[in-house]
């Protein structure tokens, strides 16, 4: 059953029941588990034997939703966390500590920048931004002693660049430290990073991967790749004794494949708590279920909403990588021959004004903060996550008053032109 396609994965992979069990993936609704004597809890505590003990920990559920990501990806092992926040997080956390230095893509999602560059900063990790167009000798110096992690977006929320993953790899190879990539926009089923080098895969599950707005969630994978024990003396948390651990090295004790993964639940979940709940894992494999029908309708509504922005005297500009002229053209057809997302943004002649009334005489899609969503949503940033903002900060920031983001759902393509028609005329 190796090599099944993407399709056959999102539906049938992470559980196989046996005879008389659950067709569907059972919530293990039980923060605990039971055992009949000390000496078997102490081994799974040991990390000696494997086993459930408490779901802070692991839960079978959740196992099962990880494993399918995982497959999807291509990975060796995975794990859901209770966010995407939290899943890029815990990607960075698990190989830096204070006094180590980032080096992450200017062109990515708002929530993550802040995280690296104010919230990791006040713990001592230091990070530096580069454009993913920057020049070879603009990578080059961005790396320092300390780095220990190239960070990047595949398909960057909200700007829709594309990231040159082959390029970015191999200047965190040469400098012996991982690439990882926040999957969230295209999932596997349009892009794979690993297959371009990347060595762990993180993903905000609250997009595409649930596509229903029904649960906050996040994932981490891990190629099993990168060769910690090379670069043992970056890595020390992998490569030498966790004293909060008898002394394991996870590296050794788990080898190239189980010890990123393995840190990240038995360290940083331990200690920090951001577990998924099964009940949400759950769902999350109902919208796994369907992923790689929903992307392609998703993608195919971006499109022709993007081709008809970009004949409309009444807009200025249109980003969709996609598109014909788009500056990621290239870019999307190297890394995603066969699709991106259904996210497009534009900006209107006539600035703030003429957004605001666009947003205000749209009928179909929703205002929300939110993208990736079966039902049609968009925003208007200038008046809603970046209000605070004057239009002279705004396009210091690389935001037009006047820009507008556009989720396309799963409806009818020409329901959502005729929607955008409307209100394009209400202007
Ligand atoms: C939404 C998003 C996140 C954050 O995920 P949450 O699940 O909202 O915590 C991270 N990365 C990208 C690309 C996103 O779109």
């Amino acid at each position: 059953m190796s090599e099944q396609s993407i399709g056959t994965r999102c539906v049938q992979a992470g559980y196989t029941p046996g005879d008389g069990e659950p067709r569907q993936i059972p919530i293990v609704q039980s923060t605990t588990f039971k055992y009949a004597t000390s000496e078997h809890m102490g081994q799974l505590f040991d990390l000696e034997a494997e086993g459930y003990f408490y779901t802070r920990l692991q839960n079978p559920t959740n196992d099962a939703v990880a494993a399918k990501i995982a497959a999807l990806e291509g990975g060796a092992a995975a794990m859901l966390t209770s966010s995407g926040q939290a899943a890029n997080f815990f990607a960075l956390f698990n190989i830096c500590e204070a006094g180590s230095h980032v080096v992450a893509s200017s062109a990515i999602y708002g929530g993550t920048y802040n995280l690296i560059a104010h919230t990791m900063a006040k713990m001592g990790i230091e990070s530096t931004f580069v454009s993913p167009t920057c020049t070879p000798e603009e990578l080059e110096a961005a790396f320092r002693p300390n780095t220990r992690a190239v960070f990047g977006e595949t398909i960057a929320n909200p700007a829709l660049d594309v990231l040159d993953i082959e390029r970015f790899a191999s200047a965190a190879h040469a400098h012996g430290v991982p690439l990882i990539v926040d999957n969230t926009f295209p999932t596997p089923v349009f892009c794979r990073p690993i297959e371009w080098g990347a060595d762990i895969v993180t993903h905000s599950t609250t997009k595409y991967m649930d596509g229903h707005g029904v649960g906050v969630g996040g994932a981490i994978v891990d190629s099993g790749n990168f060769d910690w024990m090379a670069h043992a003396d970056k890595f020390p948390g992998l490569t030498t004794p966790d004293e909060s651990y008898h002394g394991i090295v996870y590296a050794e004790k788990f080898g190239q494949a189980g010890a990123f993964i393995t840190k990240a639940t038995s360290q940083l979940m331990r200690d920090l708590g951001s577990i998924q709940s099964p009940q949400n894992a759950f769902y999350l494999n109902m919208g796994l279920e369907s992923l790689h029908v929903r992307m392609p309708r998703h993608f195919e509504n971006g499109l022709a909403v993007a081709e008809y922005l970009a004949g409309s005297d009444k807009v200025t500009s249109v980003r969709f990588p996609h598109l014909a002229g788009d500056p990621y053209h290239e870019l999307a057809q190297k890394y995603l021959p066969e699709g991106g997302s259904g996210v497009v943004s534009f900006e209107l002649a006539g600035g703030r004004a003429a957004a605001e009334k666009f947003m205000a005489a749209l009928r179909l899609a929703a205002i929300e903060t939110h993208v990736a969503d079966a039902r049609t949503c968009c925003l208007h940033p200038a008046s809603a996550t970046h209000r605070q903002m004057n239009d002279e900060e705004l396009v210091a920031a690389g935001i037009s008053p006047a820009m507008v983001r556009f989720s396309c759902g799963l409806e009818d393509s020409a329901d959502l032109i005729a929607d955008i028609e409307q209100a394009l005329a209400a202007i």
